[in-house]
């Protein structure tokens, strides 16, 4: 299973690689580089990814996630079509990856299939991450027909009682009918995309059923499993756990807010990539959930403006000097050892 989404994975790159995206990405790790070394902010580029949020609206209230929790700072809608397409033109053809979630269930924005073919149609590699409540197999065929790249399922849990410990108000038997209609409408299309990708939140109430979630996710011939260590922001105040495994924890063992590995003044999601919110947000990055560090709006002023703005450059030089002073990095893995 790991291997046939490694070669899709590998088809899927070389699908979107242009001599543009691929000098694009050799200016964006050598103005990286650079940046490191002399310690001074070097930008000129446009990012290779960006992720755009359809809607901030979900269905779901997972304790940990500050809109299942109630506790997302920032008005709730989601994003008006045309505005979206102004976007992709301002984005342009550099760009190479569009991930189109930030907070919020994307499938709940209306227009999301045609959302997919408009990036698409610019060549992007698309991805998204889903609860799974909102794929009919006609929203399956959609997607499909739209050539998705990549499309991953939150499935935290192997019965519906530990699956609703963390997706409060899920239910397991939707996101299964969810996934076994992307599958089946791959099949009936002959199509190989959207790769499918199972998606399991590692908690203490989970981590027991690791075997049967590879079993399952065989059986529905998705076409990778990611096992993967969840954020903690303490809003539920304890309702769920990290695992006792540590092996399957970002944390340092028995301190749910200290992440492991040393914090260091980098981060190379400030060069590669960027997070725009429903209403326009230029946001740093996806741990920026109520935007509040937001280089402005891109509905008011062009994204390469605010890209190359005083706010980001200022933002960038406290990453590359003093990255401890921003809170939000605090909680963050991005520069530290690999973790599941
Ligand atoms: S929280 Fe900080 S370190 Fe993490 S991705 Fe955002 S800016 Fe980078």
């Amino acid at each position: 299973m790991q291997w046939r989404s490694f070669v899709l994975e590998a088809n899927a790159i070389l699908k979107v690689l242009t001599i543009r995206r691929i000098v694009n990405a050799i200016r964006v790790v050598c103005f990286y580089v650079l940046s490191r070394i002399t310690g001074k902010i070097y930008l000129g580029y446009k990012p290779m990814a960006v992720s755009i949020e359809p809607t901030s609206i979900c269905n779901l209230k997972c304790p940990e996630c500050p809109t299942g929790a109630g506790v997302l700072n920032r008005p709730r809608g989601q994003m008006e079509l045309k505005q979206y397409e102004v976007l992709l033109g301002q984005l342009g053809p550099q760009l190479m990856y569009l991930n189109l979630y930030v907070q919020g269930e994307p499938m709940m924005h209306p227009q999301f299939a045609e959302m997919v073919l408009l990036a698409r149609k610019q060549g992007y590699y698309t991805s998204c991450s889903t609860n799974g409540h909102f794929l009919s197999s006609g929203v399956a065929e959609k997607l499909v027909e739209a050539d998705m790249t990549r499309l991953i399922f939150s499935v935290d849990g192997l019965t519906q009682d530990s699956y609703q410990k963390y997706r409060v108000g899920g239910d397991l038997s939707k996101v299964i009918d969810s996934i076994k209609n992307v599958v089946e409408a791959k099949r009936r299309k002959k199509r190989r995309f959207p790769i499918v990708v199972m998606q399991f939140l590692v908690f203490e109430h989970n981590e027991h059923e690791l075997d049967g979630i590879r079993q399952l996710a065989k059986s529905l011939d998705v076409d990778k499993l990611e096992l993967k260590s969840a954020q903690f922001n303490s809003f539920a105040q304890g309702g769920v756990k990290p695992p006792v495994n540590n092996s399957l924890n970002r944390y340092v063992e028995g301190q749910s807010k200290v992440v492991k590995g040393s914090l260091r003044n980098h981060c190379w999601r400030q060069w590669h990539s960027a997070v725009i919110t429903w209403n326009g947000a230029l946001s740093p990055c996806c741990f920026d959930k109520d935007a509040t560090h937001a280089f402005g709006n891109v509905f008011d002023t062009d994204f390469q403006t605010l890209n190359k703005s005083e706010i980001s450059f200022d933002f960038k030089d406290l990453i590359i000097n003093d990255k401890k002073a921003i809170a939000m990095c605090l909680n963050c893995t991005e520069g530290r050892s690999f973790l599941p």
